[in-house]
């Protein structure tokens, strides 16, 4: 019985669907201007694993995550690049695929893009007008959260309303600074379309009520997202639809995962740790399921700490993985306590753990069959010709990264039976002092008066 954090009750229950043949699950997808970074990797990888163990149970899971491809920050992102929004969106889309692909992220069931969808968008809009729950103001239309029969679902905010009277500053079209767009009016020459209420475009949380409602109808089993997107995102998806359809609930349960820090400080470009997929590809070539596996290294609910070292960690656990599943002769089935753990509000540390436990036991069915079920493909990454800008600088003394690095190149080589190329690694390893034994625990190197393994 899989049982999940339900952040409407804020507590674990058991996962009851709807209809035990159709799982409707939506999940808030990019907004495309950017390469995506270890956050939004997070937050893909953490439930395209939902989503594995539901169809491990299920037999049909619906996943609808969908592209944002209207948005101001895209406006301004196509402008200082000179470029198209349609280039840049359908460019941006295609590298999201193509990273989260590399981290073993299968492709939603539906991709609704928001610019397919505006018709739709105004017809929910129009429908909250005529309800009685938004209005029009100098261009606007605007949802009136006065008129929500049930505020504060996800967040209870009543204490921290501003008074109607207290006008925020540029906002003297809104009745209450609470009151959030629906539709905005746009300039000429800005991306907007025609509607009732003058040439615009929508606001983007009514972007996610309309295409969870055409996909998915007006209430289904599991809405997803990033923790920072449980307010005001969220709550005002819920106002939204469950005012428009007249319903009580959107979605029957909201999960959101937990952000990501790297280094144990907020991810930020002042800062200089921003990581994106790429960054953390091109530095471990080939080694997205020992990304996914350290983005599934913490609970999903906490927050995520990525260091250079859980990753090697990660990639060495791969390649015992993948050493240990050669072996299966036969299709098992996954571990019971992995599955078991997946199922307790989807316990990835644990599973992790079960992984381990396959591997020093040798239990190589089991072990393949569970490293598929957590979405790990299995593919032992190609050995990359030998670069020589990669090597340490002349003189200087190489640091552990690199001889992690160089070990892990190795280790590759090994499991690829390219014996020349590790030999030459091994060659290279010794020509910076430091010499390396294969130890069933894995390799292990040792520079001048120190061990250390890798
Ligand atoms: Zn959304």
């Amino acid at each position: 019985m899989m049982k999940l954090y339900n952040s409407l009750t804020r507590r674990v229950e058991p996962f009851v669907p709807l209809e035990a043949r159709r799982i409707g699950m939506y999940v808030c997808g990019p907004t495309v201007y950017d390469l995506p970074h270890l956050g939004n990797a997070r937050s893909a990888v953490v439930f395209d694993t939902l989503r594995r163990i539901l169809m491990h149970a299920f037999p049909h899971v619906d996943f609808v995550r969908n592209i944002t491809d209207v948005d101001d920050k895209i406006i301004s992102r196509a402008t200082e690049l000179g470029e198209d929004i349609a280039t840049l969106t359908a460019r941006t889309h295609a590298s999201y695929l193509e990273d989260m692909g590399a981290l073993g992220v299968l492709a939603p069931t539906t991709e609704p893009r928001a610019t397919d969808h505006i018709a739709h968008m105004q017809d929910m809009i129009a429908r909250l007008v005529a309800r009685g729950h938004a209005y029009v103001s100098q261009g606007h239309v605007l949802f009136e959260v006065a008129t929500n029969p049930s505020p504060g679902v996800l967040r209870d905010t009543s204490g921290l309303q501003v008074g109607a009277s207290q006008r925020v500053d540029g906002m003297d079209y809104k009745r209450s600074p609470a009151d959030f767009v629906l539709w905005k009016p746009a300039a000429k020459g800005e991306p907007g379309w025609e509607s009732p209420w003058g040439y615009g475009r929508p606001g983007w949380h009514i972007e996610c009520s309309a295409m969870a409602a055409e996909y998915l109808g007006p209430v289904f089993d599991i809405h997803g997202g990033g923790s920072d997107l449980e307010f005001p995102h969220h709550e005002n998806e819920i106002a939204q639809s469950t005012c428009a359809h007249g319903t009580k609930q959107m979605a029957r349960y909201f999960v959101h995962n937990g952000m990501l820090t790297v280094d144990g400080v907020k991810m930020s470009k002042s800062r200089g740790n921003f990581l994106t997929v790429r960054d953390v590809l091109r530095r471990y070539p080939g080694q997205g399921d020992a990304v996914r596996l350290t983005l599934l290294s913490a609970l999903y609910r906490h927050e995520l700490d990525f260091t250079w070292g859980r990753l090697e960690e990660n990639i060495a656990l791969m390649s015992s993985i993948r050493s240990v599943a050669a072996r299966s002769s036969s299709p098992g089935t996954p571990d019971a306590g992995l599955v078991e753990a997946l199922q307790a509000n989807l316990n990835t540390p644990l599973a992790i753990s079960r992984l381990h436990y396959l591997v020093k036991n040798g239990l190589s069915d089991a072990l393949l069959a569970s490293a598929r079920l957590l979405g790990l493909s299995l593919q032992a990454p190609a050995v990359p010709q030998a670069a020589p800008q990669d090597g340490p600088e002349a003189g200087g003394q190489p640091d552990d990264e690199e001889i992690i690095r160089l070990v892990s190149l190795r280790q590759q080589a090994r499991e690829a039976r390219d014996f020349a190329r590790a030999d030459s690694i091994r060659d290279e390893l010794a020509a910076l002092g430091v010499s390396i034994k294969d130890s069933p625990q894995g390799p292990v190197w040792k520079r001048m008066g120190g061990v250390n393994a890798a």
